[in-house]
């Protein structure tokens, strides 16, 4: 099954897009209320017909069409078939929608789309990339969280564009909202928020420090850092989790806890403990 309806407002369907980076694949969500003969399509994910026939039949079962669509971050897995609003005719809304190759509005911190007898509030929280929003529907209290937060595993804060000190600060945004269930845009719905969020908040901290122990252990590089920290992770993902690392240093330097040393004559670039 492809799709299945969550709670009286929201239908997922499910992108047939799986890999180790979208679990299942993309999660697209239908917001809308029965009835109003409307939905707001959230992340239409990946440019395939057969999401897109499938995300169309769960809308006509409803009784509804799109009125809308609302993308959480730029990531082709959740906005390569951006072009699918103009051609229906809709509304397109993104933090930055220079991000975004097709005509798209731009939805600031707090805006709100109120369509389809729901109202989704917008809430940007940077850090697994730097347009991302949660979206918090005001008639549920649910949270989609997009990439924020996943329904298995952490998510991938990738430098440059992934900022961990803005993750950090984004998870404890999200911690306040006080969601009643949260939407990843991979993986399963999670029901216990303040739970999960205290996890992922956890999580980064003991990689921090993973990370300061292993340069403190000599390792001067991403590179030597990852084959330490991740040692348990598949080589396949390693790249990743470099950027991740990447993201983790320039946090630490910021906070003036490392230092980035460059050697003119060999332009190499070692990092340091301060
Ligand atoms: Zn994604």
């Amino acid at each position: 099954m492809t799709t299945s309806h969550l709670d009286d407002l929201t239908t997922l369907v499910l992108a047939p897009n799986p890999s180790p980076m979208t679990l299942d694949g993309t999660n697209t969500y239908l917001l809308g209320s029965p009835g109003s003969g409307g939905v707001v399509v959230v992340d239409p994910g990946p440019d395939v017909a057969e999401h897109r026939a499938a995300i169309e039949a769960a809308a006509a079962a409803e009784d509804a069409a799109v009125a809308a669509v609302v993308f959480t971050h730029h990531h082709i897995d959740h906005a390569q078939a951006a072009r699918w609003a103009r051609e229906w005719g809709v509304q397109a809304f993104a933090f930055s929608p220079e991000m975004i190759r097709a005509a798209v509005s731009p939805l600031a911190d707090g805006a709100m789309v109120a369509v389809g007898g729901v109202t989704v509030e917008a809430v940007h929280t940077p850090g697994h990339a730097s347009d991302h929003l949660c979206l918090r529907v005001a008639q549920t209290g649910a949270v989609l969280t997009g990439d924020h937060v996943l329904g298995r595993g952490t998510t991938v804060v990738a430098w440059p564009d992934g900022d961990m000190a803005a993750y950090m600060d984004s998870l404890h945004r999200l911690a306040r909202l006080d969601a009643t269930v949260l939407y990843p845009g991979h993986g399963p719905p999670l029901p216990d928020p303040a739970a999960v969020v205290r996890q992922y908040i956890a999580h980064r901290e003991e990689r921090e420090e993973q990370v300061v122990a292993a340069l403190t252990a000599g390792d001067d590089t991403p590179r030597a850092v990852v084959k330490r920290v991740y040692a348990d992770v598949d080589e396949a993902l390693h790249p990743a989790a470099e950027r991740s690392v990447r993201a983790h240093l320039d946090k630490l330097i910021r906070e003036e806890r490392v230092g980035r040393v460059l050697d003119p004559s060999s332009e190499r670039e070692s990092y340091r403990v301060r």
